[in-house]
Protein backbone atom coordinates (compact mmCIF):
# COMPACT_ATOMS: atom_id res chain seq x y z
CA UNK A 1 0.00 0.00 0.00
CA UNK A 2 2.65 2.52 1.01
CA UNK A 3 4.77 1.73 -2.12
CA UNK A 4 1.74 2.70 -4.15
CA UNK A 5 1.19 5.76 -1.83
CA UNK A 6 4.62 6.69 -2.69
CA UNK A 7 4.62 5.92 -6.72
CA UNK A 8 1.36 8.30 -6.84
CA UNK A 9 2.83 11.12 -5.29
CA UNK A 10 4.89 12.15 -8.41
CA UNK A 11 1.63 12.85 -9.89
CA UNK A 12 1.62 15.76 -6.71
CA UNK A 13 2.89 18.70 -8.58
CA UNK A 14 3.75 21.74 -6.00
CA UNK A 15 4.92 25.63 -6.99
CA UNK A 16 7.90 27.20 -5.35
CA UNK A 17 8.52 30.24 -4.28
CA UNK A 18 12.54 31.05 -4.40
CA UNK A 19 13.78 32.61 -0.78
CA UNK A 20 17.48 32.31 -1.16
CA UNK A 21 20.54 31.07 -2.21
CA UNK A 22 22.96 29.62 0.28
CA UNK A 23 26.87 29.24 -0.24
CA UNK A 24 27.91 26.11 1.59
CA UNK A 25 31.73 25.83 -0.30
CA UNK A 26 33.40 27.17 -3.10
CA UNK A 27 31.51 25.38 -5.84
CA UNK A 28 28.17 24.27 -3.78
CA UNK A 29 25.00 26.32 -3.44
CA UNK A 30 21.78 25.70 -1.31
CA UNK A 31 18.51 26.84 -2.84
CA UNK A 32 15.33 27.64 -0.23
CA UNK A 33 12.20 27.89 -1.34
CA UNK A 34 9.08 28.15 0.20
CA UNK A 35 5.94 25.44 0.64
CA UNK A 36 2.51 25.13 1.03
CA UNK A 37 1.32 23.54 4.51
CA UNK A 38 0.18 20.80 2.74
CA UNK A 39 3.12 19.39 1.07
CA UNK A 40 5.44 16.93 2.91
CA UNK A 41 8.09 14.53 2.46
CA UNK A 42 9.77 11.57 4.40
CA UNK A 43 13.45 12.87 5.07
CA UNK A 44 15.84 11.39 2.57
CA UNK A 45 13.07 11.43 -0.76
CA UNK A 46 13.68 13.52 -3.99
CA UNK A 47 11.38 15.73 -6.21
CA UNK A 48 11.59 16.48 -9.67
CA UNK A 49 12.34 19.82 -10.17
CA UNK A 50 11.17 22.05 -13.30
CA UNK A 51 12.66 25.05 -14.27
CA UNK A 52 9.60 27.78 -15.11
CA UNK A 53 10.89 31.14 -15.47
CA UNK A 54 12.22 30.33 -19.11
CA UNK A 55 12.18 27.87 -21.93
CA UNK A 56 15.06 25.22 -21.66
CA UNK A 57 16.63 22.26 -22.96
CA UNK A 58 16.57 19.57 -19.89
CA UNK A 59 14.63 21.84 -17.82
CA UNK A 60 13.59 18.93 -15.10
CA UNK A 61 15.96 17.44 -12.96
CA UNK A 62 16.06 15.35 -9.97
CA UNK A 63 17.32 16.60 -6.23
CA UNK A 64 17.02 15.15 -2.96
CA UNK A 65 14.98 17.18 -0.36
CA UNK A 66 17.95 18.45 1.94
CA UNK A 67 15.51 19.79 4.67
CA UNK A 68 12.90 18.31 6.76
CA UNK A 69 9.05 19.13 6.37
CA UNK A 70 9.20 20.91 9.79
CA UNK A 71 11.87 23.61 8.89
CA UNK A 72 9.08 25.17 6.88
CA UNK A 73 11.19 25.13 3.56
CA UNK A 74 12.32 22.94 0.37
CA UNK A 75 15.73 22.99 0.61
CA UNK A 76 17.88 21.38 -2.53
CA UNK A 77 21.77 21.32 -2.55
CA UNK A 78 23.85 20.80 -5.85
CA UNK A 79 27.28 21.89 -6.96
CA UNK A 80 27.84 24.67 -9.78
CA UNK A 81 31.25 24.09 -11.47
CA UNK A 82 32.67 26.03 -13.90
CA UNK A 83 30.80 25.54 -17.11
CA UNK A 84 27.33 24.37 -15.90
CA UNK A 85 24.70 23.46 -17.33
CA UNK A 86 21.75 25.54 -18.42
CA UNK A 87 19.15 23.80 -15.60
CA UNK A 88 22.03 25.09 -13.09
CA UNK A 89 22.25 28.50 -14.74
CA UNK A 90 18.79 28.89 -14.21
CA UNK A 91 18.83 28.44 -10.98
CA UNK A 92 21.56 30.68 -9.95
CA UNK A 93 19.26 33.10 -11.78
CA UNK A 94 16.84 33.00 -9.32
CA UNK A 95 15.58 35.71 -7.68
CA UNK A 96 13.00 35.89 -4.29
CA UNK A 97 9.43 35.70 -5.48
CA UNK A 98 10.70 34.08 -8.83
CA UNK A 99 8.65 30.13 -8.91
CA UNK A 100 10.02 27.08 -10.11
CA UNK A 101 7.76 23.55 -9.55
CA UNK A 102 8.16 20.43 -7.72
CA UNK A 103 6.77 17.40 -8.60
CA UNK A 104 7.09 14.94 -5.95
CA UNK A 105 8.34 13.47 -3.73
CA UNK A 106 9.54 10.18 -4.32
CA UNK A 107 12.09 7.72 -3.36
CA UNK A 108 12.05 4.84 -0.85
CA UNK A 109 15.55 6.51 0.54
CA UNK A 110 14.08 6.93 4.45
CA UNK A 111 14.77 5.72 7.58
CA UNK A 112 12.19 2.45 8.18
CA UNK A 113 13.85 0.40 10.57
CA UNK A 114 15.38 0.70 13.81
CA UNK A 115 18.45 -1.14 13.89
CA UNK A 116 21.59 0.89 14.66
CA UNK A 117 22.46 2.61 11.01
CA UNK A 118 25.73 3.23 8.45
CA UNK A 119 25.14 6.14 7.18
CA UNK A 120 27.45 6.21 3.47
CA UNK A 121 27.59 9.82 1.60
CA UNK A 122 30.15 10.79 -1.47
CA UNK A 123 30.47 13.94 -2.75
CA UNK A 124 27.52 15.58 -3.09
CA UNK A 125 25.34 12.29 -2.07
CA UNK A 126 25.70 13.87 1.66
CA UNK A 127 22.20 15.63 0.62
CA UNK A 128 20.06 13.03 2.00
CA UNK A 129 21.99 12.51 4.98
CA UNK A 130 21.39 16.57 6.62
CA UNK A 131 17.52 15.55 5.73
CA UNK A 132 17.45 12.22 7.92
CA UNK A 133 19.81 13.18 10.54
CA UNK A 134 17.89 16.45 11.24
CA UNK A 135 14.42 14.16 11.09
CA UNK A 136 16.64 12.03 14.04
CA UNK A 137 17.27 14.89 15.80
CA UNK A 138 13.97 16.67 15.78
CA UNK A 139 11.97 13.53 16.71
CA UNK A 140 14.04 12.31 19.30
CA UNK A 141 13.91 8.91 17.48
CA UNK A 142 17.01 7.71 19.50
CA UNK A 143 18.19 5.51 16.71
CA UNK A 144 21.59 4.58 16.70
CA UNK A 145 23.97 5.87 13.68
CA UNK A 146 26.98 6.84 12.16
CA UNK A 147 27.67 9.23 8.87
CA UNK A 148 30.63 8.41 7.03
CA UNK A 149 31.36 11.72 4.82
CA UNK A 150 33.79 11.10 1.98
CA UNK A 151 34.68 14.10 0.01
CA UNK A 152 38.33 14.08 -1.51
CA UNK A 153 38.71 16.91 -1.64
CA UNK A 154 38.34 17.78 1.86
CA UNK A 155 35.57 20.17 1.42
CA UNK A 156 32.95 18.88 3.64
CA UNK A 157 29.48 20.92 3.69
CA UNK A 158 26.74 21.17 6.56
CA UNK A 159 29.66 20.67 9.24
CA UNK A 160 27.20 23.00 11.46
CA UNK A 161 24.19 20.48 10.82
CA UNK A 162 26.61 17.95 12.14
CA UNK A 163 28.01 19.09 15.23
CA UNK A 164 26.49 16.51 17.54
CA UNK A 165 26.53 13.70 15.11
CA UNK A 166 29.11 10.73 15.52
CA UNK A 167 30.50 11.80 11.66
CA UNK A 168 34.03 11.30 9.68
CA UNK A 169 35.10 13.40 7.93
CA UNK A 170 37.37 11.20 5.43
CA UNK A 171 39.58 12.31 2.41
CA UNK A 172 40.80 8.77 1.42
CA UNK A 173 39.53 5.47 -0.27
CA UNK A 174 41.30 3.30 2.11
CA UNK A 175 39.88 5.35 5.33
CA UNK A 176 36.45 5.21 4.30
CA UNK A 177 36.71 1.32 3.57
CA UNK A 178 38.85 0.91 7.03
CA UNK A 179 35.33 2.62 8.71
CA UNK A 180 33.22 0.71 6.60
CA UNK A 181 35.09 -2.53 8.03
CA UNK A 182 34.86 -1.20 11.50
CA UNK A 183 31.00 -0.79 11.60
CA UNK A 184 30.10 -4.18 9.91
CA UNK A 185 32.24 -5.98 12.42
CA UNK A 186 30.67 -4.49 15.01
CA UNK A 187 27.19 -4.85 14.10
CA UNK A 188 27.09 -7.77 11.09
CA UNK A 189 23.77 -8.37 10.13
CA UNK A 190 21.85 -6.09 12.75
CA UNK A 191 22.93 -2.90 10.66
CA UNK A 192 20.96 -0.72 8.06
CA UNK A 193 23.17 0.85 5.58
CA UNK A 194 22.29 3.93 3.30
CA UNK A 195 24.46 4.79 0.58
CA UNK A 196 24.17 7.93 -1.55
CA UNK A 197 26.38 9.92 -4.39
CA UNK A 198 27.33 9.06 -8.06
CA UNK A 199 26.96 5.63 -9.68
CA UNK A 200 30.47 5.02 -9.22
CA UNK A 201 31.13 5.65 -5.76
CA UNK A 202 27.67 3.68 -4.70
CA UNK A 203 28.19 0.65 -6.95
CA UNK A 204 31.98 0.78 -5.46
CA UNK A 205 30.93 1.12 -1.62
CA UNK A 206 28.03 -1.60 -2.66
CA UNK A 207 30.66 -3.78 -3.65
CA UNK A 208 33.02 -3.77 -0.55
CA UNK A 209 29.68 -3.99 1.47
CA UNK A 210 28.65 -7.35 -0.19
CA UNK A 211 31.93 -8.70 -0.11
CA UNK A 212 31.75 -7.88 3.57
CA UNK A 213 28.83 -10.35 3.49
CA UNK A 214 26.49 -7.51 4.36
CA UNK A 215 23.21 -8.90 2.52
CA UNK A 216 21.46 -7.14 -0.30
CA UNK A 217 17.71 -6.60 1.79
CA UNK A 218 20.35 -4.25 4.20
CA UNK A 219 21.81 -2.11 1.77
CA UNK A 220 19.44 0.86 0.81
CA UNK A 221 21.21 2.97 -2.40
CA UNK A 222 20.41 6.57 -3.62
CA UNK A 223 22.64 7.07 -7.07
CA UNK A 224 22.55 10.46 -8.23
CA UNK A 225 22.18 9.69 -12.05
CA UNK A 226 21.33 12.36 -14.70
C1 LIG B 1 17.45 10.44 -6.89
C2 LIG B 1 18.39 11.54 -7.30
C3 LIG B 1 18.73 12.52 -6.38
C4 LIG B 1 19.63 13.52 -6.74
N1 LIG B 1 19.96 14.47 -5.82
C5 LIG B 1 20.86 15.41 -6.12
C6 LIG B 1 21.27 16.39 -5.17
O1 LIG B 1 20.77 16.43 -4.02
N2 LIG B 1 22.21 17.28 -5.55
C7 LIG B 1 22.77 17.27 -6.80
O2 LIG B 1 23.62 18.11 -7.08
N3 LIG B 1 22.42 16.37 -7.71
C8 LIG B 1 21.47 15.44 -7.42
N4 LIG B 1 21.10 14.54 -8.37
C9 LIG B 1 21.70 14.64 -9.72
C10 LIG B 1 21.08 15.81 -10.49
O3 LIG B 1 19.78 15.47 -10.92
C11 LIG B 1 21.91 16.22 -11.71
O4 LIG B 1 21.92 15.16 -12.62
C12 LIG B 1 23.36 16.56 -11.36
O5 LIG B 1 23.41 17.54 -10.36
C13 LIG B 1 24.10 17.08 -12.61
O6 LIG B 1 23.50 18.27 -13.01
P1 LIG B 1 23.56 18.83 -14.49
O7 LIG B 1 23.26 17.74 -15.46
O8 LIG B 1 22.61 20.00 -14.53
O9 LIG B 1 25.02 19.18 -14.81
P2 LIG B 1 26.23 20.08 -14.15
O10 LIG B 1 26.52 19.53 -12.78
O11 LIG B 1 26.00 21.54 -14.27
O12 LIG B 1 27.39 19.68 -15.13
C14 LIG B 1 27.51 20.24 -16.45
C15 LIG B 1 27.73 19.13 -17.43
O13 LIG B 1 28.86 18.37 -17.03
C16 LIG B 1 28.64 17.00 -17.26
N5 LIG B 1 28.75 16.26 -16.00
C17 LIG B 1 28.35 16.63 -14.77
N6 LIG B 1 28.63 15.70 -13.86
C18 LIG B 1 29.24 14.71 -14.53
C19 LIG B 1 29.80 13.45 -14.16
N7 LIG B 1 29.76 13.03 -12.88
N8 LIG B 1 30.35 12.67 -15.12
C20 LIG B 1 30.38 13.07 -16.40
N9 LIG B 1 29.88 14.26 -16.82
C21 LIG B 1 29.33 15.05 -15.91
C22 LIG B 1 27.25 16.85 -17.84
O14 LIG B 1 27.36 16.74 -19.24
C23 LIG B 1 26.55 18.13 -17.47
O15 LIG B 1 25.57 18.49 -18.42
C24 LIG B 1 20.18 13.54 -8.05
C25 LIG B 1 19.82 12.57 -8.97
C26 LIG B 1 18.94 11.58 -8.60
C27 LIG B 1 18.54 10.52 -9.62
Amino acid sequence: MSFFKDALSIFKKSELVFIERVKESEKVYSFLFSKDQDLTWKPGQHGLFTITHKKIKNGTKPFTVSSTPSEGEVRITTSIGDEPSEFKRALMELEPGMKISMSGPVGSFYLKEDSPALFIATDIGITPFRAIIKQIEEENIGKQFKLLYFNNENVHIYKEDFKNVDVDFITTKEQLMHEINAFTEKNKENGQYFVAGSKEAVNTVVEHLKSNNIAKRNIKKDVFVG
